[in-house]
Formats: C-alpha cells, sequence, structure tokens
C-alpha cells in the first residue's frame, strides 16, 4: 500500500473505508432482523465523519447517533435521508438548530420532554424523538419516577413522534457481569410502562451479549471503527486505522547519555535514536514517556516494535531503534497504530482505553481515505 504525502507532512492518519462498511456490513449481520445503526460522535471518533457517514449510508446505514446539535446539523449535511438522533438530547434554546437538520433529540428528562413538547405545539406538527430510560448507569435518562410520570400522563407525549426508546449498558464489555441482566430487565420493565416504540438497548459490546440484547436497533461506535473491547471474544470487526509519522533525524549515544526533558532515560548501550514527529499534540500521549527501568510505549518500525525511550514531548518522540535490522533513515515512516499495534494496546500502556486513543489522533497530521465507494 503506498500512500501519496505531501513532502511536509509531519504523519499520516490511513482511515480504510472499506473496511469500515466490511464492519457495519458484518455487525448488521450479527444483528439481523434487527437493524444496525452507527454512532458517529465526536467527528466519528476522529476518523472524519464527512467520509465516515456517506461511506457508511453507500453501504446501506440508515440511522446515525451523534451527540451535540452542532454535529447533527453537520451530519444532516452530508446525507440529507438519514435518521438522525442527538445522543446530548435537547439543551435549552437548541430547538431551532434540532428542527431545521431534522435531527430527533434522545430525550433524557421531564423537562427535555416539555420543552421539545413545546417546540412541537408552536409548528403545529409532531416532532420526532427518541426517550432514554436510565437503567442503571446513571448516566443520562429518565428515573424511574420520571417514567411512571409519563405513564401516567400519556397526554405529555402527544406532540412527540416517538422513535425510539433506548437505555445505555455500564458494564457490557464484561459478559460476565451481573450488571447487563439487571439492566435488561429494569429496561424491559420501564419500557413496557410508555407507549410502545421501537427499542434499543445495545452499542459495541452490548450487540455481542447475544440476541436478547439486539431488540429493534443496536448502536455501535467502536467496533465499526476496528476496536476490540468486548472481553468474552473477538467482535467480527478489522482495524480501520494507521497511523504513522516521520522520522525526522537518527543520532548516535554513548553510554551514559540521557534522551529527552527531565533526562528521565539514559542510554545503557552504545544506542541509536529515531527522533519522530508525533508527540502528545497529535494524540501520542504523555503517559506512554519511558525512563530507565520503566517502560512506555512502542512504535513499529518496518514491521518491528521500536521502545519510546525518555519523555514524549508535544511534537516529538524519541524512539529506540538501535536492535532494528537495516537502515532506519531521515524522512522514513514509523507506525504509531496499524496492523502489529493495535488502538487498544496503545490504550493500554498509556493508562487509557482505545477510545479515548481515536478520538485523540493526530489533529495536524495528514488524513488519508483508502476505498469506501460502494
Ligand atoms: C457512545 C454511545 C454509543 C456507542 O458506543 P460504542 O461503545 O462506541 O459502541 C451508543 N449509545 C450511547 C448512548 C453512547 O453514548
Amino acid at each position: 500500500m503506498t500512500i501519496e504525502l505531501p513532502p511536509e507532512a509531519t504523519g499520516v492518519i490511513i482511515v480504510d473505508l472499506d473496511a469500515l462498511t466490511a464492519n457495519w456490513r458484518a455487525l448488521a449481520d450479527l444483528v439481523a432482523p434487527a437493524e444496525c445503526a452507527a454512532v458517529v460522535k465526536a467527528d466519528a471518533y476522529g476518523l472524519g465523519a464527512t467520509e465516515v457517514i456517506p461511506a457508511l449510508a453507500r453501504a446501506g446505514c440508515r440511522t446515525f447517533f451523534v451527540a451535540t446539535p452542532e454535529e447533527g446539523r453537520a451530519a444532516r449535511l452530508l446525507n440529507p435521508d438519514a435518521r438522525l438522533f442527538a445522543l446530548d438530547g435537547l439543551i435549552p434554546g437548541a430547538e431551532e438548530l434540532l428542527i431545521a437538520a431534522d435531527v430527533a433529540p434522545v430525550l433524557s428528562n421531564l423537562d427535555e420532554v416539555a420543552a421539545w413538547s413545546e417546540a412541537a405545539k408552536r409548528l403545529g406538527r409532531r416532532l420526532p424523538a427518541a426517550l432514554q430510560i436510565d437503567s442503571g448507569l446513571n448516566r443520562l435518562g429518565l428515573s424511574a419516577a420520571d417514567v411512571k410520570t409519563l405513564a401516567a400522563r400519556p397526554a405529555l407525549l402527544s406532540a412527540l413522534e416517538l422513535r425510539l426508546v433506548m437505555s445505555h449498558l455500564a458494564c457490557a464489555d464484561d459478559p460476565a457481569h451481573p450488571q447487563n441482566a439487571k439492566q435488561r430487565a429494569a429496561f424491559n420493565k420501564r419500557r413496557a410502562l410508555l407507549p410502545s416504540a421501537p427499542a434499543s438497548l445495545a452499542a459495541s459490546d452490548g450487540l455481542m451479549l447475544g440476541a436478547t440484547y439486539h431488540y429493534d436497533l443496536v448502536r455501535p461506535g467502536y467496533a465499526l471503527y476496528g476496536g476490540q473491547a468486548f472481553q468474552g471474544g473477538p467482535t467480527p470487526v478489522s482495524p480501520v486505522v494507521t497511523v504513522r509519522a516521520r522520522v525526522l533525524q537518527v543520532r548516535t549515544l554513548k553510554t551514559g547519555d540521557s534522551v529527552g526533558y527531565s533526562a528521565t532515560w539514559q542510554a545503557a548501550r552504545p544506542s541509536r535514536i529515531a527522533v519522530v514527529a508525533a508527540g502528545y499534540a497529535d494524540g501520542f500521549a504523555r503517559a506512554l514517556s519511558a525512563a530507565s527501568g520503566k517502560k512506555g510505549g512502542a512504535v513499529l518500525v518496518g514491521g518491528a516494535r521500536a521502545p519510546v525511550v525518555g519523555r514524549v514531548s508535544m511534537d516529538l518522540i524519541t524512539v529506540d531503534v538501535t536492535d532494528i535490522e537495516g537502515e532506519v533513515a531521515r524522512g522514513d515512516l514509523v507506525t504509531l497504530v496499524g496492523p502489529g499495534l493495535t488502538i487498544e494496546a496503545m490504550g493500554k500502556s498509556a493508562g487509557t482505553i482505545g477510545y479515548e486513543v481515536l478520538t485523540r489522533l493526530g489533529p495536524r497530521f495528514a488524513r488519508r481515505y483508502l476505498g469506501g465507494g460502494a
């Protein structure tokens, strides 16, 4: 795979849109007859909603979840036909934008239900909405008391077109966790009190818990982008993202020489150190710093692992390439994320998760998109 890069680019994020759409199809097959939506919040997990949304739509995806009203407006411009839901719900004052972009807010409390109903009455037509029930995550969602209020006063929902009733799981990555079944039971009990509407409980990990978690629609995000967070076995998806960065210089160190800020790493032998144009401002977490006696992150140089040495700085990392066979030269590209170095592995070394790795990737790297045509 040869990628044409502008000579001045310090790095590149390569997004394989064919892998992305294959992932969506694999998950859609797995959950059929339930519908497979796509969560494209946070600029499609940092990979670029502008490319991701049209590619998924061409593959047959019809329903998209964003977080914010503004993301909803951007998604609508990319796809006039999509069903769009905004997970952050109805932010006070966002009614006009949501109506103009035809984005259905995921309503999570009675104030939002009231405000969206008021907007519908002013407009003189019913407005589309999803209702989120809290089933134990205690983040967003109608409380048990809110659900009872709506059950006792169905008129509160009469101005709305209820497109979806949903909830969100706290522990879906762990199939053995008792909270999964508890939340499913709470969801069933509470949604039975509401007007009947299509139901949704599962995201990337929840859909791996089996058909009883699929309901009418599943809402994966992370797995579409190649993420493997489910601990009960592999999710049937492939990696989508490769990140590569330039070698700026290769220097030779004597035993005892130190590298980087605070001189935390000293060469224990004569060493070759590649200075790479990626730092924490590019999403290479500072937590991947290494010191003498403390391992940090790694990169791949021509397929072989090379450890980060010293502190990760804003724009640069230093990598020990002493054991790399063959020449490492100025201008070469090394791999920060890719085959052999997953976003999960990088997240784990940095004390975080692949989700955070993805959404923080390189705002100043070049971006290249492969495939995605059909
Ligand atoms: C982010 C989010 C999703 C998607 O989660 P993944 O783990 O990325 O699949 C689904 N539903 C809600 C409510 C979310 O906030």
